[in-house]
């Protein structure tokens, strides 16, 4: 796809709009005298606005990611870019979106709230991608694809091929979600960014990076896609505590909270079939199992009244019967198993 088609896709309004600018974009010297904003002089600590380009923390995202600082989105959670994503391009009541399902319920619910429709489009055997029945869905007035990989909550990561060749033949913006990426062999697809204008891909701090209270997502696409969703997202939508606390904690690495997640699920996903009541355990990609057992509501009964709190995605299309269990801490995934074992002695109580 070409610039210029990328152009084409984007809502005549936001093309035209003219954002919202700061007065302290037009200073940049150290130690000015800040009354442009109307904030209060007295030093609180959190005072002032804080930097609407996110520079220093969008510079340390770029090292961390390997990619320029102008191919960097920050938003309010991966949320608040998957809302811009259909604000910049879909004109509501006309566009339309198309998604794999099932995924991650928040493209539906933004599809929603900004009155456009979904088209859910079913995995395929083995929770597959489902590629020309992806593109079956697509007409004249589709602009979004949302692809989610490793997917949630079916566990499996998309062969990155597979996911190429879609980007190239699907004729509208693909959003490639990698929230899970960190957990998975199969790594980013953010170094071929350049291969592809039309492709968004989303990641988070709140999974591999431990700091969902701090809500902090990622977008990284061609600086073209990036400017149109910095143009529209509230000026300060990243707020100063976030910034510096997200900062602080680039410097800590987590890996060895990452590789532990990893052993810890393969330990999870190899017990978890010796129980009489586990019908199947999907293989993840990511920081949880989707697990099908005899009777989803029963055991997922059993495990709250235990106090252990999971996902139960038995109403979910192609989950019937499923749990999804996030890895935990190695005593808390005991705790899990222990659980499981007094529900298959028939103690649903203690
Ligand atoms: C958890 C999750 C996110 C994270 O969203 P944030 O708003 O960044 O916390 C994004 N996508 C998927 C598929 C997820 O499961």
């Amino acid at each position: 796809m070409k610039p210029a088609d990328i152009e084409a896709l984007v809502r005549p309004n936001i093309r035209a709009l003219c954002p919202y600018s700061t007065a302290r974009d037009e200073y940049s010297g150290p130690l000015g005298i800040f009354l442009d904003a109307n904030e209060s002089p007295y030093p609180t600590g959190w005072n002032r606005y804080p930097d609407p380009h996110q520079k220093a923390l969008k510079a340390q995202v770029a090292a961390l990611k390997g990619l320029p600082a102008e191919c960097i989105f920050l938003g309010n959670g991966s949320d608040e870019a998957i809302d811009l994503l259909f604000r910049v391009f879909c004109t509501p009541g006309q566009d339309n979106a198309v998604a794999i399902s099932p995924s991650y319920g928040m493209y539906a619910v933004a599809a929603d709230i900004n009155d456009v429709q979904m088209r859910s489009v079913p995995l395929g055997p083995d929770f597959s991608l489902p590629a020309e029945a992806l593109l079956d869905a697509c007409d004249g007035r589709t602009r979004l694809l949302f692809l989610c990989s490793p997917n949630n909550p079916t566990g499996n990561a998309f062969d990155p091929e597979e996911i190429a060749a879609l980007i190239r033949r699907f004729p509208g913006i693909v959003v490639l979600d990698e929230a899970y990426a960190d957990f998975s062999a199969r790594g980013s697809m953010r170094a071929r960014l350049a291969e592809f204008p039309n492709l968004v891909i989303l990641q988070t701090f709140s999974k591999a990076w431990g700091l969902a209270a701090l809500r902090l997502g990622m977008a990284f696409a061609d600086p073209y896609i990036i400017a149109l969703l910095s143009r529209v997202k509230y000026p300060y939508n990243i707020n100063q505590a976030a910034q510096e606390l997200v900062s602080q904690a680039l410097a800590e690495p987590v890996d060895g909270h990452v590789a532990t997640i990893v052993a810890e699920r393969g330990r999870l996903s190899a017990a978890l079939p010796a129980f009489g009541c586990v019908r199947r355990v999907y293989p993840s990609d990511a920081n949880f199992l989707l697990v099908q057992v005899d009777d989803a509501d029963r055991l997922y009964a059993h495990l709250l009244a235990d106090g252990i709190i999971v996902r139960n995605r038995t109403r979910v299309p192609l989950c019937a019967d499923c749990l999804r269990i996030t890895v935990g801490l190695p005593s808390e995934n005991d705790q899990v198993l222990k659980s499981f074992e007094a529900y298959e002695k028939g103690d649903i109580h203690r």
